[in-house]
């Protein structure tokens, strides 16, 4: 299929799966913007590495998904947004009594929070070209919940109630809004528990792989971040366009058990 004159912007878009993703939507031939709070020479270039790569046309934002104005602006500056991908993350563990404060304050505003300033100021957009989708990339900590990941579990359950209003909310419209929910993927915000898993555990960093981390992924392997672009890019193909409201998971059979 063809994404050829769409333009997405994803957040968080500089490694693991928002870097996935925007590789398989440029691939699709749809124009790219990607983001991070960084704003290093590296970022800018590789931005233009995947136009050169895939074609099409590749820029760099930087914006803080930490902040509501950032996370507008961000759309403000892509000028279109025909796909927008709500995927900026991060993650901390800890037992809820002694959850820190700023992080959870983090994780609700980076997780969840964001894709409320984003789509609010994308469907405008969205509207205006008379076509959209929003992917808010959720987990299957947004289905289920683990212990130790109390603002995590709760962002990205919120994601998912978000995603269904913002279905209803354009029913009628030529835009679609779903969740795909990953179970868990080789990236560097997987790469940062192992060592604390194996260490916890007495393990070795394979042991903790195989016997903690994937425990519950039936499958015994990692989602690749191909799969999760992929998934994306279906969601954008005609055949996808009665599908709103919902969620993908790409999790091996973890919330099939
Ligand atoms: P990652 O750490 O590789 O990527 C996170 C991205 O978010 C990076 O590009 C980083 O620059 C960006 N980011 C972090 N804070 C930001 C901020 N304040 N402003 C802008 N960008 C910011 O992690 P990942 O595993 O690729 O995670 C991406 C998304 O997928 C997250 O929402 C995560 O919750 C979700 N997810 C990941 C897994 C997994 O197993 N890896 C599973 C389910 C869901």
């Amino acid at each position: 299929m063809s994404l050829k004159s769409k333009t997405a912007v994803i957040t968080g878009s500089n490694s693991g799966i928002g870097l996935g993703v925007v590789r398989e939507l440029a691939k699709a031939g749809a124009d790219v913007v990607l983001n991070s709070f960084t704003d290093r020479d590296e970022d800018h270039a590789l931005a233009e590495a995947i136009g050169q790569e895939f074609g099409v046309k590749a820029r760099y934002i930087k914006a803080d998904m930490s902040q509501g104005a950032e996370c507008r602006a961000l759309i403000e500056q892509a000028g279109t947004c025909d796909i927008l991908v709500n995927n900026a993350g991060i993650q901390h563990v800890a037992p809820i009594d002694e959850f820190p404060i700023e992080k959870w304050d983090a994780i609700i505003a980076i997780n969840m929070n964001s894709a409320f300033h984003t789509t609010a100021a994308a469907l405008p957009l969205m509207r205006k070209a008379g076509w959209g989708r929003v992917i808010n990339i959720a987990s299957a900590h947004g289905l289920t919940a683990s212990p130790f990941k109390s603002a995590y579990v709760s962002a990205k359950h919120g994601v998912v109630g978000m995603t269904k209003v913002v279905a209803l909310e354009t029913a009628k419209e030529a835009i679609t809004a779903n969740a795909i929910c990953p179970g868990y993927v080789h990236t560097p915000l997987v790469d940062a528990q192992i060592p604390d898993t194996a260490k916890k555990y007495g393990m070795s960093e394979q042991e903790a792989i195989e016997k903690v981390i994937l425990e519950r992924q039936p499958s015994k392997q990692f989602a690749t971040v191909e799969q999760i672009g992929g998934t994306a890019v279906f969601l954008c193909s005609d055949a996808a366009a009665q599908i709103t409201g919902t969620t993908i998971s790409v999790d091996g059979g973890w919330t099939a058990l």
